[in-house]
Parts: structure tokens; C-alpha cells; sequence
């Protein structure tokens, strides 16, 4: 038997199509009495509604979240909650949302209620993040954690069907990376493979009718696994490239994980053969890299790096930055395996291991 540590967050969970109706019993039974209601200026119409919903709880809206959370977003809204002496924050929005509810979280300590809209995962994750001078710092802070998640189908109805396709393939990624890597304690390795079932079986009924509320809630059942992987497991040469490219050439972030995903899986797939058996296993597929590839050409997602602006000359200097520092990874990482790697997804080329092969 493996010899294993297990650091659990205390999540505190409700999952029901319907569920965000008992907001205000929520809010009393926490004691809270003045909430501010985020979101971005996109979702201004979702937050007006969950301030109606709770009638004098709400203290205000603040409808001016950002991607990466700018820290003057984030003072903003420090800002907007002390004038309005809120006492917890009511995030309805995708991971740009949740994360702002996390800057209220780290200062002045708002407790946060978190309904999720897209599957980013980040409601279950104790990482934070915020972006000053175009740098992303982030940290790990339990304080961050939302003291409660409402996953509630029916707010992720108006989810956009492309949108829907990649934050469910970023999703599947922080599951599958967690579910192939030894590193990751075999207890989330159970909850990674449970998250990449549910999304492998979410994802073509949300493709097909956006208004499929069983398929949402099996994509957000599967979202909020693969975020508890992600925030109790471990990253690896995927988020390292995933992170080079964002922070970098400000590739957009769903979308570079639903790219690289088939081409790190491959990558790694020779180190961990019986991992990837059980991932395929979970696809319901042959072969855990053609399978996650298939998938999200079967539903139209951008499958190259090309497809989203990066030129093949970028392709060493990404190799070269990803690599600058050393990089945990089931398979030993080297600049020219990355390379190979990344000059497989920029083609969108079926990733085999002969394609990434570096040895
Ligand atoms: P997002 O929150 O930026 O949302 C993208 C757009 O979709 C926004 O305009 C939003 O208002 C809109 N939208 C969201 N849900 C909608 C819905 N149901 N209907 C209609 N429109 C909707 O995108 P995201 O992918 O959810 O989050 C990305 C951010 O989350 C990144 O900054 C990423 O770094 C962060 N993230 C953090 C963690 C963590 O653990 N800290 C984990 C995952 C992602």
C-alpha cells in the first residue's frame, strides 16, 4: 500500500436543481444579515435577482468582477462592502466571480456563499489569486474557502454552449491531472475518476440542448469534484504550460486547457500505464490521450494552439520559459520533450506517444 497523506478542506456542499431558493434560511441560519451580492457586469441581471431574493439580507451589488481578479477590482469592492458594512459575500458567477469573493475573503475576511454558474471549480479550491502590473500572484489560504456552495443547475441553464465545452474540458483537466499522478493521495485519485466520468457523460447532452438540466447537473457534480481534486491534489507540467501561455501570451484559460490536456496526458502516459487505464476506463474510451482528444473534436472545441493565436516561432521560447524552473511531473519534464509536446498541440495532431515521444 502506498504510503499516503490526506488533507481534506472543509467543504460545505448543496446540490440540487432548485436549491438557491433557500438563500435567505442559508444566510440566517449563518447569522448573516448584510450580504454583497458580486458578479460580473455580464451577470448584473443574475446578482439583481439573488438580491431579491433575499430581500433586506441583501446590502448591496457590486456587478464589476474581472478575469484574474486586478487588485483594483479588488479594492473596489473592499471598498463598496465597507460602505455598505457587509457581513459575507454572495458570489454568482464563473471562477472571475468566486475569485473576487476570495479577494473579500483574504481582506477584510468576508465569509463567502458561493453559486457557481460555469465549472472552473474554483468554489472548492483554497487558492487565490489576483493580478497587479499584469502579474498574477496566487496563494493557498484556507480563509478563501467559501463557508458555503450552491450548485444549482438552473443558474448555468444560460451558460453559452461553447463556453459550456470548455470550462467543462478545464474542469476534466484538474481532474485527469490529479487522476494519473502518484503524487495525489488514491482517495482524491477515487474522487478525480468519479469527476471525469460525470463530465465525460455531462458533456455531449449540454452540447446537444444547453437546456438539459440533467447533463448541467452532471457537469457541475463533475466541476465540483475535479475543483476538490485540484484544491486537496496536485499540479503538474500541464499547469505549468497552461500558466506559461496565460501569463505569457494571454491565451484565454479554458480554452489552453481543452488544448493541451490530450498532449500532457500523452506525455505522462508512459510512466503511469495503470493510471491511464483507469482514466480511460472513466471516458469510456480505448486509450485515455485519443480519447480526451475525440472528445473535444467531436464537439467542435479549439483543439491546436494555432487556433488561438500562437505562432509555430513562439513555440522554443514557450518550451524554454516553461522549463526555467524545475516542474514535478509523473514523467521526468526536459525543454526538448516540451517542445515536441507543444509543436504536437499547435498542429492539433492526434496525440499518440510516437507524436510527443522525446526519448
Ligand atoms: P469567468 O468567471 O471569467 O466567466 C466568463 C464569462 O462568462 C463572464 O462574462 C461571466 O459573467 C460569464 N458567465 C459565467 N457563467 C455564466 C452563465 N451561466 N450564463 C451566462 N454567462 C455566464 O470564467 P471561468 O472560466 O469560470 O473562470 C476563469 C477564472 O477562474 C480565471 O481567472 C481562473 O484563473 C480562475 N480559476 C481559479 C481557480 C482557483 O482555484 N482559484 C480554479 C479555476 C479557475
Amino acid at each position: 500500500m502506498q504510503q499516503f497523506e490526506l488533507k481534506m478542506l472543509p467543504w460545505n456542499l448543496v446540490f440540487g436543481a432548485g436549491c438557491i431558493e433557500s438563500l435567505p434560511e442559508y444566510l440566517a441560519d449563518f447569522g448573516f444579515a448584510r450580504a454583497v451580492v458580486l458578479a460580473t457586469p455580464e451577470q448584473r441581471t443574475d446578482a439583481e435577482q439573488i438580491a431579491a431574493r433575499i430581500g433586506a439580507r441583501a446590502a448591496g451589488i457590486f456587478a464589476e468582477a474581472r478575469m484574474h481578479v486586478p487588485i483594483e477590482t479588488a479594492e473596489a469592492a473592499r471598498a463598496y462592502a465597507s460602505e455598505v458594512k457587509a457581513d459575507c459575500s454572495i458570489s454568482i458567477g464563473g471562477g472571475s466571480t468566486t475569485g473576487l469573493g476570495k479577494a473579500l475573503a483574504l481582506a477584510p475576511g468576508l465569509p463567502q456563499i458561493a453559486i457557481p454558474t460555469t465549472y472552473a471549480g474554483s468554489e472548492m479550491t483554497n487558492i487565490w489569486g489576483m493580478t497587479q502590473d499584469g502579474r498574477k500572484q496566487t496563494g493557498r489560504d484556507l480563509k478563501v474557502l467559501p463557508v458555503l456552495t450552491l450548485y444549482d443547475a438552473k443558474v448555468t441553464i444560460n451558460l453559452p454552449t461553447a463556453m459550456s465545452g470548455v470550462s467543462a474540458m478545464n474542469a476534466m483537466a484538474q481532474a485527469v491531472i490529479n487522476a494519473k499522478d502518484p503524487r495525489t493521495s488514491p482517495v482524491i485519485r477515487i474522487m478525480a475518476l468519479e469527476a471525469i466520468s460525470a463530465l465525460a457523460s455531462g458533456l455531449p447532452g449540454v452540447m446537444a440542448n444547453p437546456q438539459d438540466l440533467a447533463a448541467r447537473e452532471q457537469l457541475l457534480y463533475g466541476a465540483s469534484l475535479a475543483g476538490a481534486a485540484l484544491g486537496a491534489g496536485v499540479t503538474s507540467l500541464h499547469h505549468r504550460l497552461c500558466h506559461t501561455l496565460g501569463g505569457s501570451f494571454n491565451t484565454p484559460h479554458a480554452e489552453t486547457h481543452t488544448i493541451l490536456l490530450p498532449y500532457s496526458v500523452a506525455y505522462a502516459a508512459p510512466a503511469v500505464p495503470a493510471q491511464m487505464e483507469k482514466i480511460a476506463a472513466a471516458l469510456g474510451v480505448d486509450n485515455a490521450a485519443a480519447g480526451l482528444h475525440d472528445l473535444g473534436h467531436k464537439h467542435g472545441l479549439p483543439s491546436s494552439l494555432e487556433a488561438i493565436g500562437i505562432k509555430a516561432a513562439d513555440l522554443p521560447r514557450i518550451a524554454e520559459l516553461a522549463t526555467e524552473t524545475a516542474v514535478e511531473n509523473p514523467r521526468p519534464v526536459t525543454t526538448a520533450g516540451v517542445l515536441k509536446l507543444l509543436q504536437a498541440a499547435h498542429s492539433g495532431a492526434a496525440p499518440t506517444e510516437d507524436v510527443i515521444n522525446h526519448d
